[in-house]
């Protein structure tokens, strides 16, 4: 089986390298599967889930937005934030939810609209990859 290497780093350092088989994410634009010997491209990404694929295993790491960039054998993701799956705290992205859920309730201005529809997105999405919920 052909396999991809994938890089996927933000400004604290690395958070993920290993050869996969097969990467999916969303990109701004849709969802994305990538194989080995794909085009070269570059895309911004959603707040979303990374699926890695090798071996009848899937890892998944969340991310918050970010590019994807994609050679033909290699993938590198630039993100804001990413964690693995088994380094997310659930009880910190669950309060995190419960305070944007309640600052989109008040609503006081867009700019806090904006920001707490973007945290309640962080939240579920490391919720989501958490549970595995994909
Ligand atoms: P919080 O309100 O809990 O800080 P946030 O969405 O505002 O959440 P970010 O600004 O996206 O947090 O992330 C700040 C740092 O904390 C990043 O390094 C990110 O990887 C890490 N982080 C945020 N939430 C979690 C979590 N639930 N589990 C593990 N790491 C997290």
């Amino acid at each position: 089986m052909k396999t991809l290497k994938v890089n996927i780093v933000t400004p604290d350092g690395p958070v993920y390298e290993s050869e996969v088989e097969m990467v999916s994410t969303k990109a701004q634009s849709g969802e994305l599967g990538i194989l080995p010997g794909h085009i070269p491209m570059v895309a911004p990404l959603q707040i979303g889930a990374v699926r890695l694929k090798n071996g009848g295993n899937t890892e998944l790491v969340a991310v918050s937005g970010g590019f994807i960039e994609v050679r033909p054998e290699q993938v590198t993701i630039l993100a804001q934030t990413a964690e693995r799956s088994e380094s997310i705290d659930p009880e910190r992205a669950r309060e995190s939810k419960s305070r944007a859920e309640s600052r989109l309730q008040t609503q006081r201005d867009d700019v806090d609209f904006r920001r707490a529809e973007l945290a309640l997105k962080r939240a579920m999405n490391r919720i989501n990859v958490y549970e595995r919920n994909f």
